[in-house]
């Protein structure tokens, strides 16, 4: 273990030596539309590689559904919301966020799990047990927009940056090394659950990430054509699912459920009278 994180620790100050000025001097960006100011240390390039390589693993370790069809509608709504962001983001005059991902879809066979994530690039797993809870393409779409909301808005970088400056744990410098990965599989085999820990995707946002993520996945489902007031009825649905229980990242208790679906209502009229479809329905 001490061996392990003493060549990360190397690792990592090698790449800090020779990419100082890019590391060093802090880099303050806005989140996409809602302008909060954001700290990225990390290079996006960097944690979109890792990702994509966690999502390899993830494809290879994990019992995917042969639910084609079910695949075709998370795949459908997807492309769709892709679109909505991107042409949104083009004809406000704005760079696309997106415009470096590589957008990939899995159904992951898995009742018990009521989850979907998103990792940084576009890298999306929806497990079967949360399509009792979003039911139709509606809440199904509410659940991905605030997935792929976390992606767009870089949530990921800033938590990993953060985790960098403060310095507590490993996790900052595993995921800039690659130390995630490696060591996980040293001391796990293939614990995929524990990867996805280690890469910080399971865990929950902090408050402020998730209210941006569910206002901004309010606003892609509604750019890509969807009813979004569904959002409300699946909140409800999920907290009977849950009863008490913990529950998943997506419906994380903070903020609590009940000021979450009090947000959403407040948000939904202006959002679906400022940002209409704009891609075509179908
Ligand atoms: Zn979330």
């Amino acid at each position: 273990m001490n061996k392990i994180n003493t060549i990360n620790r190397r690792k990592f100050l090698g790449y800090f030596g020779c990419c100082a000025c890019s590391i060093i001097i802090p880099s303050c960006t806005n989140a996409p539309i809602t302008q909060r100011r954001q700290l990225k240390l990390i290079p996006e390039s960097t944690l979109n590689r890792q990702a994509a390589q966690l999502y390899e693993r993830v494809k290879s370790k994990t019992k995917l559904s042969d639910d084609k069809k079910q695949l075709e509608e998370i795949r459908e709504i997807g492309s769709r919301i892709e679109n909505a962001v991107s042409t949104y983001f083009y004809s406000v005059g704005k760079p696309d966020p997106t415009y470096n991902f590589q957008w990939e879809y899995i159904l992951v066979d898995n009742d018990k799990i009521l989850n979907a994530w998103c990792m940084p690039g576009g890298k999306i797993a929806v497990y079967t047990g949360i399509l009792k809870v979003t039911k139709n393409k509606h809440g199904l779409a509410a659940v991905m927009g605030h997935e792929i909301a976390h992606a767009v808005a870089k949530h990921s970088i800033e938590r990993a940056s953060r985790a960098l400056i403060l310095n507590v744990g490993t996790a900052a410098i595993d995921i800039f090394s690659g130390g995630a990965i490696s060591r996980t599989q040293q001391t796990t085999g293939v614990d995929v659950a524990g990867m996805l820990r280690h890469f910080g995707i399971d865990n929950p946002f902090g408050r402020k990430q998730e209210r941006e993520a569910d206002y901004l996945g309010l606003i892609f489902s509604s750019l890509a054509g969807y009813d979004i007031r569904e959002s409300v009825e699946i909140w409800k649905r999920m907290k009977n699912e849950y009863k008490g229980q913990e529950p998943p990242e997506w419906m994380s208790t903070h903020p609590s459920s009940a000021k979450r679906i009090e947000s959403l209502k407040n948000w939904i009229p202006e959002i679906i009278i400022t940002y209409p479809p704009i891609v075509k329905s179908g």
